[in-house]
């Protein structure tokens, strides 16, 4: 049930409604709107008609029933795109698209400094790299660990980029967290429910990936775990899905783009390197996502993509990144938008 609060409802009337609401059973979530307060109150079915009679507690404008599975991530919460704020200037959901760029994973000091000032000379606001890596195959490379989060934190530091790092366990989460801005959880891990509630304790920005064979009302659901416990910003990643089709690595699913904004006021940001697979795809589909209106993209850079420990096929060289950042410019701004 969401309860609206009236505009001029004062701090005594709403703390009333939230005992109530834990009264009843429920968890209230508040969600502060320019004008009024709205209170999500998230839990069981049971009590809601109980719930309905908060309607004439003073300083309630009305009680209503949200209807969709997922309630905190749901536009009948809130209607409004939520802005996600990762440093003082790099805001997801707004009017400028943001780029997370850099390679699959941190392979040595060197390629990963490299990686951050090219991808920061061409204009990108986010590094991304892989310190955990989850591989299909327990014989491929599986990441540097700590040392990796290590040196993600050096290039921070010289180049003033945030960064988005995998985590793909509980046990590891805290660590992952003091290092990083964004925590990626990946596409394997995307329905890993121990891992969603304990990243929802956390206060980091989640890029939560949408699993290969995940239909939109469960990629919500996802995002519903990490909200449940408390994490209200998750930024929403589509990164191709399994299909009949060979001749690309994923089916990079665009339509998921305007399907989510009209469900969610999470931001969605493309992934087109897993989507794809080939870095000869990667520019189109990051001009295809921003027309479309996606909120940002994330895409793989390594200076040597020939010799990469993972995923070397689809990252793009710098100059072939710096190019297209110079034509993505033009669809943000076609759109209205700024890169
Ligand atoms: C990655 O970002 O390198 C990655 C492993 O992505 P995904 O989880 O989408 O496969
Ligand atoms: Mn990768």
């Amino acid at each position: 049930m969401i309860i609206v609060m009236k505009a001029g409802a004062s701090k005594k009337d709403k703390d009333v409604v939230l005992k109530c609401i834990r009264d009843l059973g429920y968890k209230p979530h508040v969600i502060h709107g320019e004008t009024r307060d709205v209170i999500g109150a998230i839990g069981g079915d049971h009590g809601k008609t109980a719930l309905q009679s908060l309607e004439s507690m003073h300083g309630v404008e009305k009680v209503v029933p949200i209807l969709q599975p997922y309630k905190l991530a749901s536009k009948e919460v809130k209607k409004d795109a939520s802005l996600i704020s990762i440093s003082d200037n790099v805001v997801i959901g707004g009017d400028k698209v943001i780029v997370m760029a850099g390679p699959c994973s941190v392979e040595s000091e060197k390629q990963i400094i490299e990686s951050a000032i090219a991808v920061k000379n061409a204009g990108a606001h986010v590094l991304r790299g892989g310190a955990f890596k989850p591989r299909t195959s327990p014989y491929s490379f599986q990441g540097l660990e700590e040392e990796g989060l290590k040196l993600l934190a050096k290039a921070r530091e010289l180049t003033g980029l945030p960064i988005v790092t995998e985590v793909i366990d509980p046990e590891t989460a805290d660590m992952v967290a003091d290092y990083s801005d964004i925590l990626q959880v990946g596409a394997r891990n995307s329905q890993n429910f121990a891992l969603l509630k304990k990243i929802g304790k956390l206060s980091r920005p989640v890029l939560l990936k949408r699993g290969m064979s995940m239909t939109i009302q469960e990629f919500l659901m996802s995002a519903e775990y990490i909200m449940s416990e408390g994490n209200q910003s998750v930024i929403l990643c589509e990164r191709g899905i399994r299909t009949f089709e060979t001749a690309t690595r994923n089916t990079l699913d665009l339509s998921a783009i305007p399907v989510l904004k009209g469900k969610t006021h999470l931001p969605v940001v493309i992934d087109p390197s897993h989507g794809t697979g080939d870095h000869h795809y990667v520019a189109p589909m990051c001009y295809a996502s921003v027309a479309a209106g996606a909120d940002g993209l994330i895409v793989e850079v390594h200076p040597d993509p020939e010799h990469a420990s993972s995923d070397g096929a689809q990252s793009l060289k710098p100059s072939k990144f710096e190019a297209m950042m110079a034509k993505l410019k033009l669809f943000a701004e076609a759109d209205g938008r700024t890169l």
